[in-house]
């Protein structure tokens, strides 16, 4: 369907000759194709200067090989604000793997190569370029999360402040709204970009420490940081804890000659301002340039509604916390109940709203009273490895939101697909939200993430211990059964995080299996720039503890993790036999239920006095002698008085990768 043109924010000079402009206040830069939805951070900053009464082009992933691409909307009279896009450059761009991907679901038609690798800074250097000095202010997730002087895994070196080789004058961090329109404000005013330097939520770079007027705390310097891995972990963990708008400090970090001052953060918005930014005019679909090919991420959010943002549930591979922060806001029910209704007379729309959700689906207030008045504790985290007393999980509001939606005509079912903290779910003292869940909310399959299920690997996670998740699922099930659902579980996992050893990763698979489930596609962990785990890759020292942390970072070492989550897989096989021999666990090889792998034709399972034969195992000795007989898949090869022989027997089903699914129970209790 074709949306006019002159709903969007102008791309051309011809979209504002249109509207009369005969100049405009602020240009903005995405390395991402104009979508005019509010999941992409540059609209909603774009929508937010509109609704201000200022004068906003887009330039959506402009050439950045030719400088005149730079000028083709004119200067703008204010200031130009970019943004790398929705993702770090970087992580578009390449896989954990540092692999070139081949597609782009923010670029139009998904094609790759439409924005340059470290975006913020090329389009940034082109605006200098060719407008010499105006106001350059950039921001997004690329360089909220670069602020600091950072580790670079695809460069694998400590890089400075991005404000610095961006030769940008003031970067913001954070969702941005706050500190936009304080600075929009300030400029129109007349005030020079030089002098905004204490608005919160915003880094600028300065001769002297003592132009940040705030309380503040000073990190070890770039070049300190870049030289040791003690001083670059001690000041991540500054970074982090004082990332909160109620407690945190200015932080101050010497880069060189100058000081790079990161203000506190902006104060998250209110439920009022939540609603605002959410219901600016946006049109909801890609800018009709792309009519022809579509911007695929348009298809994830379209019928999607974000009703909240911040995340306390504090994963230290997650970079959101370092981010959006800790803390909490929502939008009304009454603002997401207009949003969805609005949706349901959407040309496309059959019915179905496919999320209600955020960071994490089910916050919808603080993780306690305390965290309002005194901010996030430094000492612990909400969660986990257990929760923490003080947690209010009462989940009656996002359940009687999820109500309303569902009572709203024309609307089918409402799905949450964003991640729900199952261990925060399962601390609900009612149990009410749960029951609603498996009944109304799962579209065929729920997705959480436990991660791992070992302690040790889940506490360098900050994620709770497995038992958790195991209690969850055992009651997911259960209540599938008692409303005569047929619902998946797949749990998300990750490989070779920090903490992780080869023998915690051959639990996992052992793990896996014993839960009959082996998942079809394997993350393995991405030191994307800011986490606390990242930190962990980079120095091998835990920030939080600052002691020595095992780091699985070879290639091969981490193909051995990989592949032990995926031990079905005959490519695998050999990785998997090389882990379990350096692990000691040949117990796991053999043809027990609980075996990952066989032997090796010819060969039977290792015998404690070293020979090789079926049904007896070695290891660490915990295992009893399988009880199946050996040989009984298809094609396998038996060893029989000491000759080789194939078994003849036809190919079985084989049970469906990935998903893990209820055993039935006799005599289930089946409700409509
Ligand atoms: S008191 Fe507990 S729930 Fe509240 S912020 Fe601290 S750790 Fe989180």
């Amino acid at each position: 369907m074709a949306f006019d043109r002159d709903l969007f924010l102008p791309v051309t000079k011809e979209d504002m000759q249109r509207r009369g402009w005969d100049s405009y206040d602020f240009l903005i830069i995405t390395g991402d194709a104009y979508v005019d939805h509010p999941s992409f951070g540059t609209t909603i900053i774009g929508r937010v200067l509109e609704a201000e009464g200022y004068r906003v082009a887009i330039m959506a992933q402009p050439d950045w090989k030719t400088p005149a691409a730079f000028t083709a909307l004119g200067r703008p009279r204010l200031a130009v604000m970019i943004s790398a896009g929705n993702i770090d450059s970087m992580v578009a761009h390449y896989t954990a793997a540092k692999k070139r991907r081949h597609d782009d679901a923010y670029s139009p038609g998904r094609k790759a190569g439409l924005r340059p690798d470290h975006a913020t800074i090329v389009y940034s250097n082109r605006i200098r370029e060719v407008y010499g000095d105006i106001p350059i202010i950039i921001g997004g997730l690329e360089a909220s999360l670069r602020r600091f002087a950072h580790y670079d895994y695809w460069e694998d070196k400590v890089r400075r402040s991005i404000l610095f080789d961006a030769q940008a004058d003031i970067l913001t961090y954070g969702m941005g709204e706050r500190a936009t329109k304080e600075i929009a404000a300030r400029l129109a005013s007349g005030t020079p970009v030089s002098e905004i330097t204490d608005v919160r939520g915003t880094c600028v770079a300065a001769k002297f420490p003592t132009v940040c007027v705030y309380p503040r705390v000073e990190v070890p310097s770039f070049e300190e940081v870049s030289a040791s891995k003690e001083d670059y972990a001690r000041a991540n963990m500054v970074e982090y804890l004082e990332h909160d708008a109620v407690s945190g400090k200015a932080i101050i970090q010497k880069h060189g000659k100058e000081f790079l001052i990161v203000n506190p953060p902006a104060a998250p918005l209110t439920t009022k301002e939540m609603d605002e930014v959410a219901e600016l005019p946006y049109v909801k679909e890609p800018h009709p340039m792309y009519d022809e090919v579509g911007v695929p991420s348009i298809e994830e959010v379209r019928f999607s509604v974000t009703h909240n943002r911040g995340c306390f549930g504090a994963c230290n591979f997650c970079s959101l916390a370092f981010h959006q922060g800790r803390t909490i806001s929502c939008r009304s029910h009454e603002s997401v109940v207009r949003e969805v209704k609005a949706l349901t007379e959407h040309p496309g729309f059959k019915g179905y709203i496919h999320d209600v959700g955020g960071p994490a689906a089910t916050f919808r207030r603080p993780s306690c009273q305390k965290q309002l008045k005194h901010g996030m504790c430094r000492n612990r985290a909400c969660l986990a490895p257990q929760p923490c007393p003080n947690l209010d999980a009462d989940h009656t509001d996002y359940m009687m939101l999820l109500r309303k939606l569902r009572e709203i005509p024309k609307v089918k079912k409402v799905f949450i697909r964003s991640g729900i903290r199952f261990d925060f779910l399962m601390k609900d003292p009612s149990g009410e939200f749960f029951t609603d869940l498996v009944q109304h909310h799962i579209s065929g399959q729920l997705k959480v993430a436990p991660e791992h299920c070992v302690a040790n690997t889940l506490d360098y996670m900050g994620k709770p211990h497995i038992e958790v998740y195991e209690k969850f699922r055992e009651k997911y099930f259960k209540l599938n059964r008692r409303y005569g659902k047929d619902q998946y579980l797949v749990p998300y996992l990750i490989s070779s995080h920090p903490g992780c050893t080869l023998s915690d990763a051959v639990q996992l698979a052992e793990w896996l299996n014993k839960q009959g489930h082996m998942p079809e596609q394997v993350q393995d962990f991405y030191p994307t720039p800011g986490t606390l785990a990242t930190c962990m890759w980079y120095t091998g020292i835990d920030p939080r503890t600052m002691k020595p942390v095992f780091v699985p970072k070879t290639p091969h070492d981490k193909a051995m993790q990989r592949a032990l989550m995926q031990w079905r897989k005959p490519q695998n096989r050999a990785l998997v036999l090389e882990a379990l021999h350096k692990t000691g666990r040949e117990d796991l090889i053999g043809y027990g239920k609980h075996c990952l792998v066989r032997p090796d034709k010819g060969q039977g399972t290792q015998s404690g006095g070293g020979h090789w034969e079926h049904g007896e195992q070695k290891g660490r000795g915990k295992g009893k002698p399988s009880a199946q007989k050996p040989g009984k898949g298809r094609g396998e090869t038996t060893v029989k008085n000491g000759k080789k022989e194939e078994s003849k027997r036809p190919e079985k089903p084989v049970r469906k990768a990935g998903w893990a699914k209820p055993s039935p129970k006799k005599n289930a209790r089946k409700k409509k």
